[in-house]
């Protein structure tokens, strides 16, 4: 089955029909345990000499089937659900770097994970080294022997520059640092597995679901990278661990495949932080996989329509958009995008700020929110929102300018979606010409 293309994966992986009923949809097992089936079976479960439930805080039969939908789609060898894409973000560095530890991040990240990396996980003693991913080869500069993790986002936002995700793997296989990959922003359209990253992290809360129903998140091991070869640098999966029984990660999964990753996460991060995705939010986020390659494709091509229409209007002074951008930025985006540019698109207008607060007041289809990969197209103005908290030359740093709108274009018909655009881009401009 891991050789069907991703339309058919998203409906079929990891499920045929219920084992108890032969229900064709995935049921919602809503149960906390699940009674073992005599004292031996009991022991090998927790012994981890058998896989099975125990207690859907640490496994539930719909997360599974939603786990393992995600690891065939991504190309990977095993999944794990989380509460939030801010849960699977912590707990994927969690898992393999403790206080006296660091990881070398791209400074291009969304605010919830700048704030996680450059405040809470500091005061847990594990340090982020921020780099600029203009240059690969900071990823290197910045690596010393306590480098457990290289961390960037595929497609992040408001910059909308790819991330270099071959010239840092590379650097990362080369020293033997993990690349983690957050592609929230690009499913389908690129498998960062394909470009030799090692770890891919979503929030399944944006495209994956797409209904805007739930919070989620996931972390997928490619299994690809060999934790054992570099056992200095990850004595967590190396040595033997106090709250298994002495268990060796890479040891104990030997019968199982290369999961020690996954595994540990699961069965040491989530039995104790307890962030578990629910069982009710597992069958949402599966409904919605159904239809993501489908719908990738509807947001890729209206997105390229927005972003030729917003080039041609007198009020936008700039197009930000994958698609349209020119030299490294534009190769970088051609060596891992397939097929699409995604769904985001910014802007910036004429009239500055005042008209980027006017342009959003005036919208009436699209939804003003701080959310992104909904089926509605979402507007957002960053330097009186989400980026509020930042200092102007910050803003600047971050590709926040004071006209700068940032658009998550949905899937309604593109006719309506640009006379949304054009009218509210006729409020903006009343801006512009009272200020002229
Ligand atoms: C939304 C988002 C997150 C955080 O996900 P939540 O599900 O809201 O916790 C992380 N990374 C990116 C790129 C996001 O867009």
């Amino acid at each position: 089955m891991t050789d069907m293309k991703p339309e058919t994966l998203a409906i079929h992986a990891g499920y045929r029909s219920d084992p108890a009923t032969n229900a064709v949809a995935v049921p919602i097992y809503q149960t906390t345990s699940y009674q073992f089936n005599s004292t031996e079976h009991a022991c090998k479960l927790f012994a981890l000499e058998e896989l099975g439930n125990i207690y859907t805080r640490v496994m539930n039969p719909t997360t599974d089937v939603f786990e393992q939908r995600m690891a065939a789609l991504e190309g990977g060898v095993a999944a794990l659900a989380t509460a939030s894409g801010q849960s699977a973000s912590a707990m994927a560095i969690q898992n393999i770097a403790q206080a006296g530890d660091n990881v070398v991040s791209s400074t291009d990240l969304y605010g919830g994970t700048w704030n996680l990396f450059a405040n809470t996980l500091k005061t847990m003693g594990i340090e982020v080294r921020f780099v600029d991913p203009a240059d690969p080869e900071a990823f290197r500069r910045a690596t010393d022997d306590r480098t457990r993790a290289y961390y960037a986002e595929t497609l992040p936002n408001p910059k909308l520059i790819a991330f270099p995700i071959r010239e840092v793997a590379a650097i990362g296989n080369e020293l033997g640092v993990p690349l983690i990959m957050d592609n929230t922003a690009a499913p389908v359209f690129c498998r960062p597995f394909d470009h030799g990253a090692h770890i891919v992290v979503y929030s399944t809360t944006k495209y994956i679901g797409g209904h805007g129903t739930s919070i989620g998140g996931m972390i997928i091991d490619s299994g690809r990278f060999d934790w054992e070869w570099h056992a200095e640098r990850f004595p967590m999966l190396n040595q033997p661990d106090p709250s298994y029984h002495g268990a060796v990660w890479t040891e104990a999964v030997k019968p199982l495949g290369p999961i020690a990753y996954i595994l540990k996460a699961r069965v040491t991060l989530l039995r104790d932080l307890g962030a578990a995705m629910s069982p009710m939010n597992a069958f949402q986020f599966i409904q919605g996989l159904e239809t993501l390659p489908l719908r990738m494709r509807e947001h890729g091509r209206n997105a390229v329509e927005v972003a030729d229409f917003l080039a041609n209007h007198p009020a936008v002074t700039r197009v930000i958009f994958p698609g349209r951008m020119s030299g490294e930025a534009r190769r970088r985006a051609d060596a891992v995008f397939d097929g699409s540019y995604g769904g985001l698109v910014g802007f910036e207008l004429a009239g500055g700020r005042e008209a980027g607060l006017r342009f959003i007041d005036a919208l009436k289809l699209v939804y003003h929110v701080a959310n992104i990969g909904d089926t509605r197209t979402l507007a957002i103005h960053p330097a009186t929102s989400t980026h509020q908290q930042l200092s102007p030359e910050e803003q600047m740093a971050a590709g926040v300018t004071p006209g700068y709108v940032r658009l998550s274009v949905g899937i309604e018909h593109i006719d309506d979606i640009l006379a949304d655009l054009e009218q509210a881009l006729g409020a903006a401009a009343s801006v512009t010409t009272r200020a002229a």
